[in-house]
């Protein structure tokens, strides 16, 4: 398979990028890792009429952990795994990208690919719902902060703009923070058929991989924030999820398989309060 025509551009700075991006209008891609939208060119599912390769502009491999934890959205999947201090400072974050690809995917997929990706079963999307974190862009009109809950709109979809280059992404520290992170997939590495991130203080609980992108389970977190048993806070949790059957799995599958998830985070979690 090989990827239709495109024009190609190496940006060396933020300003430069969104100056192409601009004058592409909404014909031109950021290319990063490269890790989702090449297979996506070479199978013809996506026809941008210019890449603007970012992997070369400075600054936005940072990671910067001050009173919250900012991550650059160059940042290599890799490199956010390997650093002890994102580790202690968003654990969180840091579970979730063991589940991401493979060493080798990782190695050039980045932060800021994934979450502008937004596959729905991307682990590191829920994760940036479940922690309430945020993400910062940035484009010939400005600069803005969007909240992760008005960021994934759908499958593949998200309120980015045309034009808009994600810069970072800004979590709270979360040390202390007990938490749960469970997904089912295929094999090691493989996109999850189901995952589950959740946190008791507050209660927050993201399913992943069972909706066109990741979802709060509300009324379950009204359930665990009450001291509801695990069993009745991952029965509401599944209650009216409708996940997709595929050639991977069929929905009823998804929907047990979501709630035995539920139930093992809330136990990893109690395990983590000690
Ligand atoms: P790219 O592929 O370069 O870009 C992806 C999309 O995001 C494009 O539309 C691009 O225009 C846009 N984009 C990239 N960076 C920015 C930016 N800074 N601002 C605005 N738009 C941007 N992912 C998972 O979550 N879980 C998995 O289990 C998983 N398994 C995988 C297994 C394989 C074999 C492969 C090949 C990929 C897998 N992935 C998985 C996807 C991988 O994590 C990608 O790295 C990620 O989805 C995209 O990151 P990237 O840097 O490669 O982005």
């Amino acid at each position: 398979m090989k990827p239709p025509p495109f024009e190609y551009a190496a940006a060396r700075s933020v300003e430069e990028t969104v100056r192409l991006l601009a004058d592409g209008g909404g014909d031109a891609k950021v290319l990063a890792g490269g890790q989702s939208l090449l297979p996506l060119l070479n199978m013809r599912l996506a026809r941008p009429a210019l890449l603007v390769d970012v992997n070369r502009v400075p600054g936005l491999d940072r990671i910067e952990i001050d009173g919250a934890v900012s991550v650059g959205a160059l940042v290599r999947q890799a490199d956010a795994l390997a650093s002890p201090e994102l580790a202690a400072a968003a654990p969180v974050l840091h579970d979730a990208l063991r589940h991401v690809g493979h060493v080798t995917t990782r190695s050039r997929g980045t932060i800021g690919g994934s979450i502008a990706h937004a596959d729905p079963a991307a682990e590191l999307a829920a994760a940036l719902l479940a922690l309430d974190g945020t993400v910062t862009a940035t484009s010939a009109r400005g600069e803005r902060t969007i909240p992760a809950a008005k960021l994934f709109l759908g499958p593949f979809t998200t309120s980015l703009e045309p034009g808009e280059l994600l810069t970072s992404v800004t979590l709270p520290r979360g040390e202390k923070r007990p938490y749960g992170f469970a997904e089912l997939a295929r094999r090691e590495g493989d996109f999850a058929l189901a995952g589950v991130c959740l946190l008791p203080e507050p209660a927050r609980i993201v399913l992943f991989g069972v909706a066109g992108a990741p979802m709060r389970a509300a009324e379950a977190e009204q359930a665990l924030e009450a001291g509801a048993p695990p069993a009745e806070v991952a029965e509401l949790a599944i209650r009216g999820l409708d996940p997709v059957s595929d050639v991977h799995a069929d929905g009823a599958y998804r929907r047990r398989v979501t709630a035995v998830l539920v139930r093992r985070a809330i136990e990893q979690a109690a395990a983590r309060r000690g």
